[in-house]
């Protein structure tokens, strides 16, 4: 655990230092190369982070000891500290609280999934990118805390570099026997808004989709938005094969600015337009997210709306609903029979569905809550400025 009182502030730290977290290999050549070192030392270099997964330059063998100790002078390998480590009573889902080098607090979880019909057997991370958030939505605990910063793109990578040590050290064992030694897939969907944070997000996914990097594949990376409009324009021309998720949570824009402001400025109509645009440049389904709030939207009438909304994106998109889980405000998951009449009328209106199964609820899984309770009972959290 770090002291926070005597964490130096970002001003004071040895802050010229390159974090090569936030290098890919084509800028690990570069900046090598500004250094007088030929071009395969970047190979090298990339090996010892990401497939030795050291943080210690001085064991880097490969590399000449002249190299290694202008590594030490020059770059750094920055990984976050490590305030909170929880764990489910399942073995299945660990969940972080990390200290920044600044000493501002996010969270990071780590999601073993046994094999099923759909899929082998996996390790997720879920990423945050921003400390706090600047949209507010109602039921998120990070949306409660307001604003602070975005994170750099060597803070997101080091996030699942973290993970990837682990599991190196302490496979996981799936029920079917699968050895899980490596983190196979991403979602952007821990504190802050990905497409707020765009160049640092996507940099970020660069870095660990490469080759020479974690090579997690692109289709397994998801980025969730709350529907940022240019965010998404912006992403349908990317290169990149990343999925998309929107957290919709409300059939019309009434009911969804009870609970996503953001809905102000990109109402549900131009949200599903840049769907539209994503889905025409990308031919990529799009996953619309829907949190379950007992009593607000989880009637037939919002389901039968809802498969209104979507019927011009019925070929490429899928509801993913999700029973809220319960944060500070006062929303409860609704019952297994209003779930099951909600699905059942989704699919009757052509929209395929299914209920994303809420993990690690006995460790504060949802996004933000640890967080918050950190900042409860008050033990060197930040002081949060809105947005
Ligand atoms: S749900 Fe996402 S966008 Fe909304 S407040 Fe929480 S972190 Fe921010």
């Amino acid at each position: 655990m770090i002291d926070l009182a005597n964490t130096p502030a970002p001003e004071t730290r040895e802050q010229q230092k390159t974090d090569l977290f936030g290098l890919t290999l084509p800028e690990l050549v570069d900046w090598l190369a500004a250094r007088g070192q030929p071009a395969f030392r970047a190979r090298q270099l990339a090996g010892w982070l990401y497939d030795a997964l050291t943080a210690d330059f001085a064991v880097m063998r490969t590399l000449p000891t002249l190299l290694r100790d202008l590594l030490a002078r020059e770059a750094e390998i920055a990984g976050p500290a490590v305030r909170r480590e929880l764990a489910s009573r399942d073995g299945r889902t660990r969940k972080l609280l990390l200290a920044l080098a600044d000493g501002r607090l996010v969270e990071s979880v780590l999601m073993l999934y046994p094999a099923s019909d759909e899929s082998r057997a996996r390790a997720t991370v879920c990423v945050s990118t921003q400390a706090g958030c600047a949209f507010g939505c109602t039921f998120c605990a990070t949306g409660q805390m307001g604003f602070d910063r975005h994170l750099t793109t060597g803070e997101i990578v080091a996030q699942v570099v973290h993970f990837a040590r682990e599991l190196r050290r302490e496979p996981w064992i799936a029920p079917d026997g699968q050895r899980i030694d490596r983190v196979s897939n991403l979602v952007f969907m821990g504190m802050g808004e990905p497409l707020h944070n765009y160049e640092n997000t996507l940099h970020a996914v660069r870095i660990l989709n490469m080759a020479e990097g974690l090579n997690i594949g692109a289709r397994h990376v998801t980025i969730s938005t709350v529907g940022l409009v240019p965010g998404i324009l912006r992403l349908a021309e990317e290169p990149l094969q990343v999925n998309l998720a929107i957290s919709l949570h409300a059939p019309n824009d009434a009911m969804r600015l009870r609970t996503m402001p953001v809905t102000r400025k990109y109402p549900i109509a131009a949200v599903l337009d840049a769907c539209q645009a994503y889905t025409a440049r990308t031919n990529r389904q799009v996953t619309f997210e829907y949190v379950l709030l007992a009593g607000e939207n989880d009637g037939v009438a919002q389901a039968r709306a809802l498969a209104a909304l979507l019927r011009p994106l019925r070929q490429l998109c899928h509801v993913n609903l999700i029973p809220v889980n319960a944060t500070s405000a006062a929303f409860r998951p609704p019952s297994g029979e209003a779930i099951r009449a909600f699905r059942e009328t989704l699919r009757a209106g052509g929209v395929s569905n299914s209920v994303r199964a809420e993990r690690g609820d006995d460790i504060a899984a949802a996004c933000g809550q640890l967080r918050t309770r950190e900042g409860r009972i008050g033990k060197s959290a930040p002081v949060l400025p809105t947005a």
